[in-house]
């Protein structure tokens, strides 16, 4: 069985073939089209050199909220609005088997079937970068909602009051945790004229980077954030009760110190009902790419 995963991007198309021990045997990207007509032609292409006739299946992992039954992108703002309303399926070649998710359950269906999630019938993803993604296996099954939604573990609301969130809600965590959060907060203490080591326009890794060293500011805010994520964090596991956590994204590079401060947070907050540590992990199956997961979703 040949087997292609596909990461559509907001900038890059990647598609790569997949083995059937997650081994990527070969892979290409593109530019993202900015229509429907030549994504479908940049995509017959790649399949085309990818194996073409003798590809079997064809994974599709893309942002938004995307019908698995139909692979219907049901919604998806910004520069790929034009896909929706697509049928994912109609834009490759006829006769192949097609799945299609969004980019958080693609990488869950990477985890579950090659990496930190195999074999565990409850299991949470959280994707910390510019936003909060999450993927949630409750009870064996991929958890999908009435209408696709679930999982938006980065609208989930922390502070009734908070910041106003892209998705018109108040307080949602990434309001406090995600890039976007950190890099506001560390622009808003720069502005302040706050005595701190950083300056200009913070990124996110910056912060991280000053609160290592001892910044006293930036410490306050990574604390603040982790704070937020760790509280959110120990209400879904007692929604939840998984067998395991697994934290990806860009944001998680920072390593242990941002794990060991999150699994302090999430102890304290959980060791009278659940009364067990449940495991924190990076992700196992190391596929920045997203083609992975998405030949996982058709595997
Ligand atoms: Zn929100």
């Amino acid at each position: 069985v040949s087997v292609l995963g596909i990461d559509i991007g907001g900038t890059r198309l990647k598609a790569g073939r997949v083995d059937e021990s997650g081994r990527i045997e070969a892979s290409r990207t593109a530019p993202t089209p900015g229509d429907r007509d030549s994504l479908r032609a940049t995509l017959d292409s790649l399949i085309g050199e990818l194996g073409g006739a003798s590809v079997n299946g064809v994974g599709i992992g893309c942002k938004g909220i995307i019908n698995p039954a139909t692979t219907r992108v049901e919604v998806l703002p910004g520069t790929l609005a034009y896909l929706e309303g697509a049928v994912l399926r109609d834009l490759v070649p006829a006769g192949m088997r097609v799945a299609a998710d969004n980019d958080a359950r693609v990488a869950m269906a990477g985890e579950l079937m090659w990496g930190a999630a195999k074999g565990r019938a409850n299991a949470l993803m959280l994707t910390l970068g510019t936003g909060v993604g999450g993927a949630i296996v409750a009870d064996g099954r991929l958890l999908r909602g009435a209408t696709g939604v679930a999982g938006h573990i980065g609208h989930l609301t922390v502070d009734p009051d908070g910041p106003v969130c892209i998705c018109g809600n108040h307080g949602c965590l990434e309001t406090f945790f995600s890039a976007r959060a950190i890099e506001s907060e560390a622009f808003a203490v720069v502005h302040r004229g706050c005595a701190s080591r950083l300056a200009g326009n913070p990124t996110c890794a910056d912060v991280f980077r000053a609160a290592a060293e001892g910044d006293a500011i930036a410490r306050g805010i990574i604390g603040r954030a982790t704070r937020a994520l760790g509280a959110a964090l120990a209400g879904l596991l007692h929604i939840l009760d998984p067998e395991v956590v697994i934290v990806g994204g860009q944001i998680s590079e920072a390593g242990e110190a941002l794990f060991e401060a999150l699994k302090q947070e999430v102890r304290w907050r959980t060791r009278r009902l659940l009364r067990r540590e449940v495991p924190i992990v990076p992700p196992r199956v190391a596929d920045p790419s997203g083609i992975i997961g998405a030949a996982a979703l058709v595997r």
